[in-house]
């Protein structure tokens, strides 16, 4: 603290005000705590001053104008109380039937005091005066930082490398291209050559965009400077488009460098001019065109923004001079997956039986991030369970735990929620036997995990690119089949089923109107809703239609599911009874039964 550091004055002025803001608001919640405790000894309930009145213990009533808080007065008592009625002109209406009774009460009617009412705003709008103040104090202090250092994170120059992104060989071979113009820039501007400005990755979340980009960064030895689109949105007009001015600025002064604006679609997407949110992010969005527009290729920044959402993407961004090249990064596939186990099992302790190879068999469809996580979250069960190496069954666990959750062994579970979960799940992978096109059982559990009471799980899919229109039927079956297996062996159904008729519902729907598998509608896309070229310039009935064959879909594929049950009634309840007793059945079991 010996030096006048900016940065630590800032923190040292953040921790008085965080201070003196704590103790401002334990007076208040003090006083607000006395009041409540005054209150509740001069404070009748409702129920009770009908049955006082009622008893003819009330003397007196006093009552404000569109106020529902009154005072009375108990008999024999010198205290005034209070109480608050719900509905006042029917509480009048009661106390003058009670005095046209012959009861004795005063009712008096008083015009509505302004003044009186002060003291009680001011406190009750307390808690808005600390939010304005301490919006104030978060505004200023962001104008401070924007001065000072807020960029230092990222700035630095990164040591990530190519060799830290696995998988993604075609990608790295489109962007190697950049680290070279990033590094020699004078050569390509010598032949006339103009280097790219902006690069946008599209692909879902967790498939190292961020990454990538910082191994450019990394690979070129420049610095790297990063913001994420979600953090221009500012709740303050203006600060958004000064954010990226900023960014920019900086950017100028490190090139050559690379900028990485993360979630792009946050400040980029379609420009309207309709609310208050969208004009402040037509500000950020058009700030940021005048900074790419602005930038001569001799300054050799190269932007690169990352967005899961392309279709939301303002048409002016993807223009010539501004991210004019695209790169989709995909979910790794089999060989992808099981380098980029690879690459972050380096650190861990393995145990020799581990196969990264049926790791990667099993996790077709994860993201890079989530082949991460299931790694770690293995090491830190083998911690816990004290094995010495992380073992296959700590793999297993940690891959179940990402995709369905965690097992609930401690949640109590009547007999009734036990059989029907048992045969709801046996349901499933009973019918799913009988789909050729489904993958097979790998287990079925009745042990609850995250949000579901049971699952079946099933092996994973060898890496394709299509899906037919027979597999999504017989997938369509496999949903509900979990449901069926209630209704014809409990005959009756359950809540259990929801998220398979979402699902399943779901599926109908893309088949009809996504992929046009439909016969009645026809090779369509009704894709866009909301265009032109949506479900309406077909006419008004096409919603109907849509909705129709969807119903039939899934009618189709209740009725094939019970169908298939009803053939197999002897081998849904043994395998529902089972999964009662033991509440777990492995593929090998599962096997059997079919033998
Ligand atoms: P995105 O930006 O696409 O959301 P990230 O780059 O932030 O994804 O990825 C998150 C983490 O997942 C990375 O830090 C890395 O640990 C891991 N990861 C993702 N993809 C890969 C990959 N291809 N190779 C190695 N690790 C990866
Ligand atoms: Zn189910």
């Amino acid at each position: 603290m010996s030096k006048k550091n900016p940065k630590n004055k800032m923190l040292l002025s953040t921790v008085i005000l965080t201070i003196i803001l704590a103790i401002i608001i334990a007076v208040a919640t003090y006083f607000a705590m006395q009041n409540n405790k005054n209150k509740e000894d001069k404070e009748i309930a409702y129920t009770d001053l009908i049955k006082e009145i009622s008893y003819g213990n009330i003397e007196k009533i006093e009552m404000t104008v569109n106020s529902t808080s009154i005072k009375v007065k108990v008999k024999n008592n010198e205290e005034e109380k209070k109480s608050i009625v719900p509905n006042t002109q029917a509480f009048i209406e009661l106390v003058q039937q009670k005095v046209a009774e012959g009861n004795e009460i005063e009712l008096i009617q008083k015009p509505q005091n302004v003044w009186a009412k002060i003291p009680e705003t001011l406190f009750s709008l307390f808690p808005t005066i600390i939010m304005i103040a301490l919006f104030v104090m978060i505004f200023k202090m962001q104008g401070l930082g924007d001065k000072g250092e807020v960029y230092e994170e990222t700035e630095r120059k990164t040591k990530v490398s190519f060799n830290d992104v696995a998988g993604l060989e075609e990608e790295k071979d489109e962007l190697i291209e950049i680290v070279d113009f990033l590094k020699q820039p004078e050569e390509y501007t010598k032949m006339g050559a103009k280097i790219p400005k902006g690069v946008l990755l599209y692909g879902k979340p967790g498939t190292g965009k961020t990454l990538i980009a910082k191994a450019i960064a990394g690979e070129a030895n420049v610095p790297f400077i990063s913001m994420s689109g979600s953090e221009f949105i500012e709740m303050f007009a203006g600060l958004g488009a000064s954010r990226v001015r900023k960014l920019f600025d900086k950017a100028r002064k490190l090139a050559p460098c690379i900028v990485f604006i993360d979630e792009i679609d946050a400040i980029g997407s379609r420009r309207t001019t309709n609310s208050g949110a969208e004009s402040e992010n037509n500000q950020t969005l058009n700030q940021l065109l005048v900074e790419m527009d602005g930038f001569s290729s001799e300054e050799t920044i190269i932007v690169l923004a990352a967005t899961n959402r392309p279709e939301m993407l303002d048409k002016a961004l993807l223009r010539p001079g501004r991210f004019d090249r695209q790169v989709t990064i995909g979910s790794p596939d089999l060989k992808g997956r099981e380098e980029i186990l690879k690459i972050h099992a380096k650190e861990m302790k393995l145990a020799d039986e581990v196969s990264f190879e049926s790791i990667a068999e099993d996790t077709a469809g994860f993201t890079g991030a989530e082949l991460a996580n299931i790694l770690n979250e293995a090491a830190i069960l083998a911690t816990k369970k004290k094995h010495e190496k992380i073992t296959n069954q700590d793999i297993d666990e940690a891959v179940k735990k990402v995709t369905v959750g965690i097992e609930k062994h401690s949640r109590v579970i009547s007999e009734k929620d036990k059989k029907l979960t048992a045969y709801h799940e046996a349901g499933h992978a009973v019918v799913s036997q009988f789909l050729p096109t489904q993958t097979d059982v790998k287990e079925v559990s009745i042990i609850p995990r995250g949000m579901a009471g049971g699952y079946t799980m099933y092996k994973s899919n060898e890496d394709k690119f299509y899906i037919s229109k027979t597999e999504m039927e017989e997938k369509l079956i496999a949903l509900l089949g979990g449901r069926a297996a209630e209704k014809i062996a409990l005959n009756d159904i359950s809540t259990g089923a929801s998220n398979d008729l979402e699902v399943a519902t779901q599926i109908a729907r893309d088949m009809i109107t996504v992929y046009g598998m439909n016969d009645r509608i026809g090779p369509i896309s009704l894709k866009d809703n909301d265009s032109p070229t949506g479900m309406q310039m077909f006419g008004d009935n096409m919603e109907d239609y849509v909705g129709q064959e969807v119903k039939k879909m899934i009618d189709t594929a209740y009725n094939d599911a019970q169908t298939i049950l009803k053939q197999n009634m002897d081998k849904l309840d043994k395998i529902a009874e089972v999964l009662i007793e033991k509440e777990k059945i492995s593929e090998e079991e599962f096997k059997k039964f079919f033998a």
